[in-house]
């Protein structure tokens, strides 16, 4: 197997062994695009390498021996030559894109004598020199461990005492004596000179790009991303070219859709007289691109075309670095761009509508995570208005955070894990920021433009930031910053805008972000796709209207205690709960049922015709007791009792283990009045909204924490017998269900004979979670991470589902219900309802719909339609390969 790749030789499919920036160099050079010559070291060959830790092995620098040799043909240059010296990059690319994380050396081919043919070749011996410095830092630093501010440090010494502010102040002279300065930094620091010889510098960088793979930067960034430690970075040598030679030469960074909004159009910047490192980095403030086509037509002419060739090539927007080289353009990388949730969206829909991708290969590209960020906080309007902002940024990446600001990385992830709301100010970030950045609400730097590091990094991971906010004195040593007359510092609270790019004193309310239709459209294409609805759990009206907005087309869960709560409402349930004999109950529970019914007409009239589950009272009563010692003193007034009577009802109902106790339909078995009062009030409202409204409402009552058909066939016929009683009453009948929670592991066993007295069956599997494991709901985070830190469990059982266990049972109980009642109604409204991975196993079952709470439901439904797709692509080539054969 060979380790090295010339650009003529590879495809864009082949980035596991060329990464991502190799496969698509050898991809444009096979679209003829103007990219300057050059080979991939393949990742194997940098795993081979970190394997056997014995530097670069003999076949490896053969193979790189002889690549050099005919780039040298290529190129009709020699590398070392004195007169015209072949000088190259050497750069980092991995399979997948991680910016700013490994490392890059350029200018690689410069030495004593070539800096002098250089020179001499281009006329500018300022450039030349320039240059030269460039690769001597670049070595130091990335090579041989020098820390880059020894060179920094020198050069604005330097540049103060000439009275310089800027570099391109700099004279050739000034380069060269710079030049020996970090020479002596070598001498100075590690006793040895910058080696001379250029493939002495292409063996030592080439091990170092290596090396990057492991540093603690990209180790964090890939755990972050869920990027494995396995693949191994491969190495791209290639010509250089130079935007840094001359005022008709410049290089820049665009898209070809805007990355923040998603809006069609080249949407970049650009830097004359500049190497691409000075716009990643954020070192000069760049130029908008449409400054290039003022100043370089033709150039900006050709960059349009090649950037719509390579959008319509890959089928997505492309984030394409170029640098033009005496006014001729080079294309350096081609990516697809990262982008906002909000342009995710906008560019999968609008690359649709123009026919680019099918409406399948759109939805693939959705993520949960971008849906989650596309619901992004924003401002309230009013609070906004009445806000004045003390200075405007680059709107960098959406969203709307207040929190308080910290100057160093460090120092926002501290305060973050002391649970404080952090806003990370800097000059720029670089990628050893990226733990502070990730921790951070929002993120401002005054200097570098959108394509800053910042900029890229917090679009990526959703933060909301501000970039290249320039009149922002930042001054990270004194933890101070300033504009005008505000200043603030550590600790002081600052909102920021990240879609206006405005920075305001102090807090400003926020309400969560909608892009309402961008969602409906994408949801739209998932619903038809799908054959698992989708339902919400929620019983006020504001989250039912919200969950029927994200795309909910049923209820599966009303949790009912949840309309016990509220101070009127509490202390009816709590004389229910001290109530002695009937008559004390009679009272309180009248009560309570006037609260609930029209709790219920208001649920179905805006549930219409649609499912909705209501589930009786679940959790165990003393939950509803008052706990502070002045309440129980007004309890005691409100229910002609003493203190020390109702302490003594307390400490009667409190229990050892709640969660295995007294709750769920057990309360109904010992206290049936409860279910009884309930299912009056959901049937009363059913009868009334449907005479009203003319809907024929179907409510379904469900009774939680099952464990044996004995139970569910008692409380069944209860609950006829109310409902008979009420049917009388109205003198008016309408349909409605009763069904069962299974939620215990012997309600899965013996789901069969359960399902002889239950309408509808769903899946708690909260509890069923709970009592499978034996871990408590409410205690399990005390050991769960240690059983995750030594890999005892693939996850938290109680984020993603056991499939194993909790899994194998559910299936258990589905076989039972549909060998005892054929197709059945079943649903799933735990938590696993809404987890995109449990739900990849839970459709494979003969379930009808998930349930989860209203902000998971757009998620679930994408989840559900990118399976079926894969499912259907599945069969297909199955298919196709039987027409094959046949
Ligand atoms: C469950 O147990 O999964 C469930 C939905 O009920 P709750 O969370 O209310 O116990
Ligand atoms: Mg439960």
């Amino acid at each position: 197997m060979t380790y090295i790749y010339d650009f003529s030789e590879g495809a864009k499919e082949w980035s596991d062994l060329l990464g991502g920036k190799g496969a698509n160099l050898a991809e444009m050079t096979a679209l003829h695009l103007p990219v300057p010559n050059g080979f991939t070291i393949t990742t194997e060959a940098c795993k081979d390498y970190l394997k056997e830790s014995s530097g670069l092995n003999e076949k490896l620098i053969n193979e790189i021996r002889q690549h050099i040799q005919s780039l040298e043909q290529q190129t009709m240059k020699v590398l070392g030559d004195a007169e015209d010296p072949l000088l190259i990059s050497v750069r980092s690319g991995s399979k997948f894109s991680m910016p700013g994380m490994m490392d890059t050396i350029l200018n690689l081919g410069l030495n004593d004598e070539t800096v002098v043919g250089l020179a001499e070749k281009t006329g500018n011996s300022r450039f030349a020199y320039d240059c030269y410095r460039r690769l001597l830092q670049m070595f130091g630093d990335v090579v041989w461990g020098i820390d880059k501010n020894k060179f920094e440090d020198q050069l604005s010494f330097y540049k103060s005492q000439k009275g310089y502010t800027i570099d391109t102040e700099m004279t050739a002279e000034d380069w060269q004596y710079l030049v020996d300065v970090y020479k002596g930094i070598y001498m100075e620091t590690l006793h040895k000179h910058f080696p001379q010889n250029p493939m002495e510098q292409l063996f030592h960088s080439v091990e170092a790009v290596f090396r990057s793979w492991n540093n603690k930067r990209a180790k964090t960034y890939r755990r972050l991303h869920d990027i494995s430690d396995d693949l191994g970075t491969a190495v791209n040598i290639q010509e250089m070219v130079f935007g840094n030679s001359g005022l008709d030469s410049g290089t820049g960074v665009a898209f070809t859709r805007n990355p923040s909004t998603g809006e069609k159009g080249i949407f970049g910047e650009f830097l004359i007289n500049a190497q691409g490192e000075d716009v990643v980095a954020g070192i000069r403030t760049p130029q908008p691109i449409a400054a290039l086509k003022k100043s370089m037509p033709e150039i900006y002419a050709e960059f349009c075309e090649i950037s719509e060739q390579l959008e319509q090539h890959y089928q997505d927007m492309q984030d394409i670095e170029f640098t033009i080289e005496n006014k001729k353009l080079y294309i350096l990388q081609t990516r697809n761009g990262k982008r906002t949730a909000k342009a995710s969206f906008k560019i999968c829909i609008n690359l649709v509508e123009e026919g680019v991708i099918s409406k399948e290969a759109g939805l693939q590209r959705i993520t949960p995570t971008m849906i989650t960020q596309l619901l992004h906080p924003v401002f309230e309007e009013e609070a906004l208005k009445a806000a004045v902002p003390f200075v405007k940024g680059l709107p960098a990446s959406p969203g709307a955070a207040s929190g308080q600001v910290y100057f160093t990385a460090e120092a926002a992830k501290a305060a973050s894990d002391r649970g404080e709301k952090v806003i990370l100010v800097r000059q720029e970030t670089s990628p050893e920021d990226i733990e502070g950045m990730v921790v951070s609400e929002g993120i401002v730097t005054s200097r570098g433009g959108m394509t800053s590091h910042a900029a890229v990094v917090a679009r990526g991971m959703g933060v909301c930031c501000v970039a290249g906010c320039e009149e922002l004195q930042v001054d990270e040593f004194l933890e101070q910053a300033s504009c005008g007359d505000v200043t603030f510092g550590t600790g002081d609270v600052i909102s920021v805008d990240g879609t206006s790019g405005l920075l305001y004193q102090g807090s400003i309310p926020k309400k969560e972000g909608e892009e309402q239709e961008l969602l409906n459209k994408v949801l739209d294409w998932a619903q038809e796709l799908s054959t698992l609805e989708v339902y919400g759990n929620a019983e006020t009206p504001e989250d039912i209207q919200t969950a029927l907005k994200l795309g909910a087309k049923g209820i599966g869960l009303a949790r009912t205690e949840h309309m016990f709560f509220g101070e009127e409402r509490i202390s009816e349930v709590r004389k229910m709960i001290l109530a002695v004999d009937q008559k004390g109950l009679r009272k309180p529970l009248e009560q309570l049922k006037k609260y609930q019914k029209n709790d219920f007409k208001e649920i179905f009239q805006l549930m219409e015709e649609r499912p909705c589950t209501v589930r009786l009272l679940d959790p165990p009563l003393h939950e509803f007791l008052p706990k502070a010692e002045r309440e129980i003193e007004d309890l005691a007034i409100a229910t002609n009792r003493t203190p020390a009577q109702i302490r003594k009802r307390i400490s009667e109902l409190a229990e050892q283990n709640p969660m295995l106790g007294h709750r769920g339909c057990r309360l109904a078995v010992s206290i049936p009045q409860i279910y009884q009062m309930q299912t009056a009030a959901i049937i009363e409202a059913a009868i009334e909204v449907s005479q009203s409204s003319g809907f024929s409402v179907v409510p379904e009552i469900m009774i939680p924490l099952v464990s044996t058909d004995k139970e569910m066939s008692l409380l069944r016929k209860q609950l006829e017998e109310t409902i008979e009683v009420i049917f009388e009453l109205y003198g008016h009948r309408i349909s409605y269900k009763i069904g069962t929670m299974i939620e215990t592991p012997r309600a899965c066993l013996t789901a069969a004979e359960i399902s002889q007295s239950s309408d509808f069956f769903s899946f708690g599997t909260n509890d069923l979670t709970q009592l499978t494991y034996g871990f408590s709901r409410d205690d399990s985070a005390k050991f769960l991470n240690e059983y995750l830190n030594l890999k005892l469990l693939p996850s938290d059982p109680f984020q993603h589902l056991d499939e194993k266990g909790v899994g194998q049972l559910i299936q258990q109980a589905v076989d039972g219900i549909t060998a005892s009642k054929g197709a059945a109604q079943i649903g799933v409204c735990g938590e696993a309802g809404g987890d995109p991975q449990s739900i990849r196993f839970l459709r494979k079952l003969p379930i009808s719909y998930v349930s989860c709470s209203p902000f998971r439901i757009p998620a679930a439904i994408l989840t559900i339609a990118q399976e079926e797709i894969k499912e259907q692509a599945g069969k297909l080539k199955i298919l196709n390969k039987l027409i094959k054969e046949v």
